[in-house]
């Protein structure tokens, strides 16, 4: 049985030729899962009677699950979303003014092993499926219509998407890209691409190609202005040293409106005046906007959050050497949504980058 939620639109093109049928049975599929929110292939009725049972035994539409919801004091949701047997991922709801956010993960753990990340403490499993990607969408297009929390002016219940949950999106590539495709295409949700960002710790040949194929909005998990400090904090800068990836964000910046660059405070290790100074060095010419994260911190993590002074100042230095710099208010920390705190159900943890 194929998953037809695996395949975008090119995709579905190419299963219905295969089929003997017209392409454009594929825009009439999409707009029935996506747009009508409609699973059952008897309920599709402008595919004849003979496609629809045909469909019946070779094709399903197979979304993840949802496990458990928690919602915090400030509004922001987490759902615990099981794709199998072994693997749950999490996803989270941000509704702001103007704006309802969804932060979707793109594998279930990590193997990238950042020192300060939730995630990444308990290894990596496996990649999740383009279905499993945009099944995290469709759901919680359906739970927050069902709930009423969509302004009247908005074209969906989702706004803005951010690949920024579990797991390193770009060692997913092809699924990521095939799930931001239909989040992009006219005939599903129309997302534009600045409404979707990628956060990435950089994996530089993988940016490459996210920049011909599939530009969206890009942030990146940067954290350190040396490859000293940034090779203790993110090992796999090892393998993609920052003059790489600068030069990278660069290229990718060109064309495009700005790259975000997202700074975690930790307290006495990256946050003192001089690395403020080096960063705003290390940016310079590139069209880039900081977001300094304040640390969340989680069972078993020695470090701690700088002090909202030092945050106050290293943003100061920043903003005076012309960078433009904003302190990300923390967002479902009592339900442990925040950034990095992100850890699912996850097993079978064997497999970690070396
Ligand atoms: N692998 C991707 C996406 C997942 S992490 C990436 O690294 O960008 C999403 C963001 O949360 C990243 O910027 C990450 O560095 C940050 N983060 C991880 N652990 C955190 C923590 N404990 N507190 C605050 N932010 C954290």
């Amino acid at each position: 049985m194929i998953n037809l939620l695996n395949l975008d639109r090119e995709g579905l093109i190419t299963f219905f030729e295969e089929l003997g049928e017209k392409s454009f049975r594929a825009t009439q599929i999409m707009k029935w899962v996506y747009q009508q929110n409609v699973l059952e292939f008897a309920d599709m009725t402008n595919l004849s009677k003979d496609l629809r049972s045909r469909l019946q035994t070779i094709a399903c539409l197979k979304l993840p699950e949802i496990q458990t919801m928690q919602v915090s004091q400030d509004g922001t949701r987490k759902w615990l979303v099981k794709l199998d047997s072994e693997n749950s991922i999490e996803m989270v709801f941000i509704p702001e003014e103007g704006r309802n956010t969804l932060c979707i993960s793109s594998q279930a753990g990590c193997a990238l092993d950042c020192t300060f990340c939730a995630t990444g403490k308990q290894g990596f499993n496996r990649n999740l499926t383009t279905a499993e990607i945009i099944g995290q969408l469709w759901l919680a297009e359906q739970i927050i219509i069902a709930d009423g929390c969509v302004p009247e002016n908005f074209k969906h219940a989702i706004s803005n998407v951010v690949i920024m949950g579990m797991g390193e999106p770009l060692i997913n590539f092809d699924n990521v890209i095939k799930a931001i495709n239909i989040m992009l295409d006219d005939f599903s949700y129309g997302l534009s691409r600045r409404r979707i960002t990628l956060s990435t710790v950089g994996i530089v040949p993988a940016l490459i190609k996210l920049k011909e194929q599939c530009p969206v909005s890009l942030a990146i998990s940067l954290h350190a202005p040396n490859d000293e400090l940034r090779n203790q904090l993110i090992p796999i800068n090892k393998k993609y040293p920052l003059a790489d990836l600068m030069k990278t964000c660069r290229d990718y910046a060109q064309g495009n409106s700005h790259v975000t660059f997202e700074y975690i405070m930790l307290k006495g290790i990256n946050d003192s005046p001089s690395h403020a100074t080096e960063l705003a060095k290390l940016l310079r010419g590139i069209l880039a906007k900081i977001n300094l994260i304040p640390f969340n911190p989680f069972p078993g993590i020695t470090y701690e959050c700088s002090t909202t002074e030092t945050i106050d100042n290293f943003r100061d230095i920043l903003i005076r050497a012309g960078l433009v710099t904003v302190t990300r208010k923390i967002r479902g920390d009592d339900i442990n949504a925040a950034c990095g705190q992100l850890a699912g159900k996850v097993q079978n943890l064997r497999i970690k980058a070396d």
